[in-house]
This record gives structure tokens, sequence and C-alpha cells, in this order.
């Protein structure tokens, strides 16, 4: 990767020296706690019934202690782009990372041309883990761990399309850092899937659709489980002060299994009328995995839960757009989709909640939106903002916002 900017070098000799700088820091104030839990692709049309049901305790306890609202998303949204938008509050013409495929290569770390989050808080002594965060294949060094997500290539993985290699199937590039971190992961979680399974294709479906259907659902729930043991062993057993995990399987289910009744733009009973509990089912398993992180936060840590765009069902002139069915999947009948013209249509949703943040704050129309959320990490670590970053520090979720955290 080349980064637009200079200083890449100089981060990597400092990223090298940063348990040094760490070790002269030791009577130093601990650095904050932060987890950002991604959900691609979470819907608040689907989040809010669920609430009211009491169906999602947990996000619900969350929102109630913290702040919430819509995330306003980059146009044309999909996950590498608006994921690399977050990483580096650019541009997806300025990063370049601008969609699955990108001049005939399916996205990769290779391509990203502004400086991520990771690269800032490892050269300022901040340890790092990511797990399964969309676009970070090959993986990079960071001051603590990283492991590949969405768009990590492996066995039978086609250019642009989504597949789910396992663990050990991996190819083109690295899915671990350190790479001794692989075996041990092996060892200790198992050889898990490392992006949520993909979607059927029309003609594995027609004809034995229920079955189909039944079938993918119970690999995402397996999916999900070992996403959830994946998190809960690098969370207990190697603590950062800067973690992000995300799943991937909420946004793969909306697209085909959105319940839509009695009509909507590609609704098919064969398909749409046979588990309409599919995809509310998928937030409720997220609850359970959210559950089992929320053992890991006390007072003192900060706790995100974002996604990067919601979905919404196909509305707009669907039979002429190319890209209705392009989303991530060539042939799967989908019923929703997220790659709108207008972003504005797709909005992600954004809940924060930790020391010094409002409770049970709504966040109106779109004042945060992808952009803010780096600024807004590095600030909680006091570091400044780098000048080509467009986002801003959230200071409107703080209490004290005035004094305490607008320094920019
Ligand atoms: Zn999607």
């Amino acid at each position: 990767m080349v980064f637009r900017r200079p200083g890449l070098a100089l981060a990597l000799i400092l990223l090298v020296a940063a348990p040094l700088f760490a070790q002269n820091q030791s009577f130093a104030k601990p650095k904050p706690k932060i987890i950002v839990i991604g959900v691609n692709g979470m819907e608040w049309d689907v989040l809010r019934p669920l609430l009211l049901q009491g169906k999602l305790p947990n996000l619900a306890k969350v929102i109630k202690n913290g702040t919430y609202g819509k995330l306003r998303t980059v146009s044309a949204p999909n996950c590498p782009r608006v994921y690399s938008t977050m990483f580096t509050s650019t541009k997806p013409e300025e990063h370049g990372v601008t969609g699955f495929v990108v001049g005939g290569i399916t996205a990769n770390t290779n391509m990203l041309k502004e400086e991520p989050i990771w690269s800032y808080l490892s050269k300022n002594g901040v340890t790092v883990g990511m797990a399964n965060v969309p676009a970070t294949f090959p993986v990079m060094p960071v001051n603590g761990y990283m492991i590949s997500g969405m768009l990590t290539r492996g066995k039978d993985c086609e250019d642009g399309v989504l597949c789910a290699p396992r663990l050990s199937e991996v190819q083109g590039g690295d899915p671990v850092y350190p790479a001794s971190m692989k075996a041990e992961l092996l060892k200790n979680v198992g050889d898990f899937y490392i992006d949520c399974e993909r979607m059927p294709s029309a003609e594995q479906l027609r004809g034995h659709e229920p079955d189909a259907i039944d079938a993918w659902l119970k690999k995402v729930d397996l999916i999900r489980s070992q996403q959830m043991k994946l998190f809960d062993y690098l969370l207990t057993n190697h603590p950062t002060d800067f973690t992000w995990v995300v799943q991937s399987c909420e946004d793969r289910t909306g697209h085909w299994l959105y319940p839509i009744a009695p009509y909507n733009a590609g609704y098919n009973p064969k398909i749409n009328a046979v588990r309409t509990d599919a995809f509310p089912n998928q937030y409720i398993g997220f609850d359970g995995v959210l559950a089992s992180i929320l053992k890991h936060v006390d007072e003192n840590t900060y706790l995100f839960i974002l996604s990067d765009h919601g979905i919404k069902p196909l509305r707009e002139f669907e039979e002429t757009d190319p890209h209705a069915h392009m989303d991530h999947e060539k042939t799967t009948p989908v019923i929703a989709k997220h790659d709108f013209a207008d972003g504005d249509d797709v909005p992600g949703s954004f809940v924060a909640m930790g020391p010094g943040i409002k409770h049970d704050q709504r966040l109106m129309g779109f004042e945060a939106s992808v952009y803010d959320i780096t600024p807004t990490i590095l600030h909680l670590y006091g570091i400044e903002q780098p000048k080509q970053m467009r986002g801003h520090v959230l200071t409107e979720i703080f209490q004290n916002s005035g004094e305490k955290v607008a320094q920019k």
C-alpha cells in the first residue's frame, strides 16, 4: 500500500518501537478501553419492533444507557466502500476502495491510499485488536492483532463475490497478524469461517426453496456461534485498548429474506413466505453475541455499535437497475438492498455508551456520519484529528461536550 500522505514509513518505524514507547509511559494514566461492534446492514426498521417486543434486551440496555440514532453513510453504500471511509474519514475516491471490485480486482488493503485508524492508534502506543472487520484483507501490521473479515480470499472465491473460507482455506494473503497467532486460533477457537455464508443462487433454490433456506440459515447460525467464540476468546486472552469486531450475517440474510408481504418488488412467496422470522432472528442472534461482549464491558469502557448502512426493500426502478441484484451475488433473488444511489435512503445505525456519554439520548436527523467515527475514537485517546480527515468529533454525544471534548 502507498498512502498519499507522508509518514507511513515513520508510522511503521514507530509501530516497531511502540512497545518501548508504552514502557516509558507505564506510569501514565491507563488508556481508555474502547470496543466497537460492527453489525453489517443493521436496520432500525427491523430493530425497532423487536426492541418494542422486548426481544433485544441487551441492545435495549445499551440504548438506555447511551446515545443512539441514524448514521449517515456514503452514496451507493456497500461494506468495503463504507468501512474504508470509516477507517480513514476520507471519501471513497480519496481512499481508493470504491466498491467490491476496483479496477477489476477484489477490494483489498493494498488499495488503501489514506492512513487508517489502526495505523494512527498503533503509532501512538494504543494497543489494537481487530477481528472480522470487512476490507481488512490482507491484514496489516498493528500494535496488537488483526484477523481479516469480509472479502478475505480463499478456496472457490470468485472476484467480487463474497465467500466464506475457513481460516485454513485462506489464499492470496495473510488473514492473521501476527502470523504466529493463526496456529493459536486454530487450536483454541477452531477452524472458523472467516465471513458469512454466500447466498444461494437462483438455480440452487429452484424447486427446493424451503430446504435450501433452512440449510443456509443453519450455516449462518454455525458461523455466528463461531464468531461469538472467537470474539470472547480474543477479549479474554488478548485484551487491547481498542477492539473492533464485526458480524456480517445480518446484512446477508436481509438481502433475500427481508420479510415483506404481501407484495413488493422482488416478492416471491416461494422464498419470502417460507421463513418470515429469518431476518428478525438475525438480530435476536446478534443480541446474544452482544451479551457475551458485554461481559467484557465495565463502567470505564466505551462501547460503540455501528452499521455501515441499513438495508431497505427494493423500491427504485429495480426492473431496469443493473445493480438491483448485484450487491453481493450474481443470481440470488434479492428483495432488499443497500446500494441505493442516495445513501440517505439507507442510513446505518449508531449506538454509543461509556464514561461521559449522554444517557437515553436520540440523535435526530444526520448528526452522526461514518466520517465521524475515526475522529471521535482518536479524540478519546487524545490524538489530534489529522488534517485530511473529513469528519468531526461527535461532541454532541458527550455530557460536558464544551470543554472536555471539543479540542480540535
Ligand atoms: Zn449487503
